[in-house]
């Protein structure tokens, strides 16, 4: 199966050299490395296996197929950049009772990003809310969207030096053509009118285009202290919320409840096994208490002025 080509059955200007080393050449210039790396052992298999040539062809390219879309969903990653790659898969849900599960997994089978819908997760610090985005992402990622995850901060302050540099456009292009753009962590910082500003004009060029998805500590009614002006708080929700899915997402800090754990380590008596889990820390709760939202996709825009906050 390694193959015999005579020198007459070579493109003209290649007429030298052995027919690995041809074919390792031409195999670099259709940027086919896979290809490259297995057929040699692919074909011992088959003539082992006395498999005839269309299948150890179909064999070939298979692997050639899995392993390029396997290399793409890396690259989204890595344009994606994700702070860390988190993904449903080491996600407590019951850590969270406030969220809706069934909404979650609804939500990462990603044709949200297909109609173009909006994600909101909404809750106190620690709940999980960048854990949920990333793992969106990357689900997103892995079905062949195109994702951008930055926080709220970064990407104004992205925004603002690309004004002053003058590529503005070219950077609202940009952030225009992602399936999937997450703005992580809006409302831990209050922004400037013109962040403010920036920051709307990515959500009203993404309105209907592309999906958003926004995880803010602060419930809808306290958004106009991040964004200043009412006016432009009510345009940007308008907007945003126009197709949304709400996750609420209230609850004790995943975080303290670790820290809290590892100070306080369970007593060991001797005997007892080392495994046995520590005991549940008490957190206070958070002064807003969770309501979740019992039919998973809200009406934000009711939700939002006078319907149940998050
Ligand atoms: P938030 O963005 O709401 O402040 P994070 O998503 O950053 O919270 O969560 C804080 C840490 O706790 C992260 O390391 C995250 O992976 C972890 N975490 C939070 N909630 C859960 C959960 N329900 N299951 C597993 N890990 C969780
Ligand atoms: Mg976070």
């Amino acid at each position: 199966m390694t193959g015999k080509a005579g020198a007459d059955a070579m493109p003209a200007g290649t007429t030298s050299g052995t027919p690995q080393v041809l074919l390792a050449h031409h195999l670099k210039q259709l940027k086919l490395p896979t290809v490259l790396r297995e057929y040699d052992k692919i074909a011992r298999e088959c003539a082992r296996d006395g498999v005839d040539h269309p299948r150890y062809l179909l064999r070939l390219v298979e692997l050639a197929l899995i392993d390029r879309e396997r290399r793409m969903v890396e690259r989204r990653i890595k344009a994606a950049r994700f702070p860390a790659v988190k993904s449903l898969d080491t996600f407590d849900f019951t850590a969270i009772p406030s969220l809706n599960k069934m909404l979650l997994l609804e939500l990462a089978r990603c044709e949200f990003i297909l109609r173009r819908e909006n994600v909101i997760a909404l809750g106190n610090s620690g709940t999980g809310k960048t854990h949920v985005g990333l793992a969106l992402a990357l689900a997103a990622c892995q079905k062949g969207f195109t994702v951008a995850f930055t926080t709220a901060a970064a990407l104004v302050h992205q925004l603002m030096e690309a004004r002053d540099e003058r590529r503005l456009l070219k950077l609202q292009r940009d952030l225009q053509s992602v399936m999937l753009l997450i703005v992580d962590e809006l409302g831990y910082l209050p922004l400037s009118p013109t962040g403010a500003e920036l920051l709307f004009e990515v959500f009203s060029q993404r309105y209907e285009r592309g999906s958003t998805l926004v995880t803010s500590n602060l419930p809808f009614e306290d958004w106009t202290s991040v964004l200043g002006s009412e006016r432009l708080t009510g345009a940007l929700l308008d907007r945003l919320t126009h197709h949304v899915h709400i996750l609420t997402m209230n609850g004790d800090s995943y975080r303290l409840k670790q820290s809290a754990g590892r100070r306080r380590p369970p007593p060991q008596p001797i005997g007892r096994s080392k495994t046995r889990p520590p005991p549940r820390p008490s957190i206070p709760r958070p002064a807003k208490p969770a309501s979740p939202d019992p039919r998973g996709k809200a009406d934000a825009r009711q939700g939002a002025r006078s319907g149940p906050l998050p």
